[in-house]
């Protein structure tokens, strides 16, 4: 089976993304899609920037690849100030987080991603800072410990998470704005494709930007990964220019198929009708006969044909929906009700 780090449509940072800074929207005209996002940051910021204050801490979540890092750059360019970039897992101790909060400037955005991964003893110095720009030390030991209390410039913190369900709701709760990113439409997807060709210089049709579009997994990132190896495909054996027929066929050379699915998307899909007779099954059992890891198929696999609905989530366990055995060429079971419901 193929590894996590192999596949291509994985949506989470991978080595060959290390250009994508230069595919980053600057600023939030640029920005594509996410309408609801977009309008709610941009009467905060233009709000703040009239009071001259900082902007309100912000919460972004949202599976990977659909944008929390880029609006945090965002939001510090639109107002007018620098960006410190940090990850929950990076900030090890209350101590390192005091450094960080104690060097900065007034009216800079610190950006934490994976900020559910703050420990409780960190988080504990966030609170302070966050609600009244102050961090509390305790200076010495024992009974003659003292607790003392520094100013610090106001800031904008801006958190980024996959699932804002694993959030404290203490850590939650201070924050002003809480935006929720949306997996991207094909329209949207288009759009992104057809903005990255033209930053990376290769030439497409709209047919061909709709093909990669279509098979992006609803996710920016994946969408320019794709343009990226439908480029290197067409430049090698094809004239260099991206039309329909050209994405399709390094997009199957590639084995995405029309929905956007991998060889390890099918190959759950088919374990579980095939072994499990479609399901319900529980994730665990899953990974098991695919010998995935259960984490892989829960952030990685299963957002996704959740949202296609390919496959449904029951109490009892997962489920192959008809359209999945009519995606896949198996004949929908009869008797089971489900045939009329897709
Ligand atoms: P996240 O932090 O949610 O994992 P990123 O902000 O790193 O996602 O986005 C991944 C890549 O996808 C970016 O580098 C950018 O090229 C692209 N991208 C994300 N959102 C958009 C968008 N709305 N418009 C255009 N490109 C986007």
């Amino acid at each position: 089976m193929d590894n996590v780090d192999e596949r291509i449509v994985v949506p989470s940072l991978r080595d060959e993304d290390v250009d994508e800074v230069s595919l980053r929207p600057r600023y939030l005209d640029e920005f594509i899609g996410q309408d609801r996002v977009r309008e709610t940051l941009s009467v905060c910021i233009e709000a703040a920037r009239n009071r001259g204050e900082p902007l309100d801490h912000v919460l972004l979540y949202g599976p990977p690849g659909l944008g929390k890092t880029t609006l945090a750059h965002i939001i510090a360019r639109e107002m007018g100030q620098n960006i410190r970039v940090t990850s929950g897992p990076a900030i090890e101790r209350p101590g390192d987080l005091a450094a960080i909060l104690t060097n900065l400037s007034p009216g800079d955005v610190l950006f934490i991603d994976e900020v559910h991964r703050l420990s409780r003893s960190v988080e504990e110095i966030l609170y302070p800072g966050m609600e009244d720009f102050a961090l509390d030390i305790v200076i010495g030991k024992g009974p003659g410990a003292r607790s003392l209390r520094l100013n610090l410039p106001r800031f904008t913190l801006v958190g980024a998470t996959t699932r804002a369900g694993l959030l404290t709701s203490p850590l939650r709760d201070r924050f002003g704005v809480i935006s929720r990113l949306e997996f991207y439409s094909t329209q949207d997807l288009e759009a992104v494709v057809r903005r990255g060709a033209a930053i990376i210089q290769v030439e497409i049709d709209p047919e061909g930007a709709r093909e990669i579009a279509k098979r992006s997994r609803g996710t920016p990132r994946v969408a320019n990964r794709l343009l990226k190896r439908v480029r290197d495909y067409v430049q090698v054996r094809a004239g260099g220019v991206i039309t329909a027929e050209k994405a399709v066929e390094a997009l199957d050379f590639l084995g995405i198929d029309s929905l956007g699915l991998d060889a390890t998307d099918r190959h759950l899909l088919a374990v579980l009708v095939e072994r499990f007779g479609g399901g319900p099954v529980g994730l665990d059992s899953l990974a098991a006969a695919t010998s995935e890891e259960s984490v892989t198929l829960e952030d990685v696999c299963e957002p996704y044909l959740l949202q296609i609905g390919l496959l449904a989530r029951t109490p009892r366990g997962r489920v192959a929906t008809p359209l999945a055995y009519r995606h896949l060429g198996y004949p929908v079971p009869a008797g089971t009700g489900q045939e009329t419901l897709w």
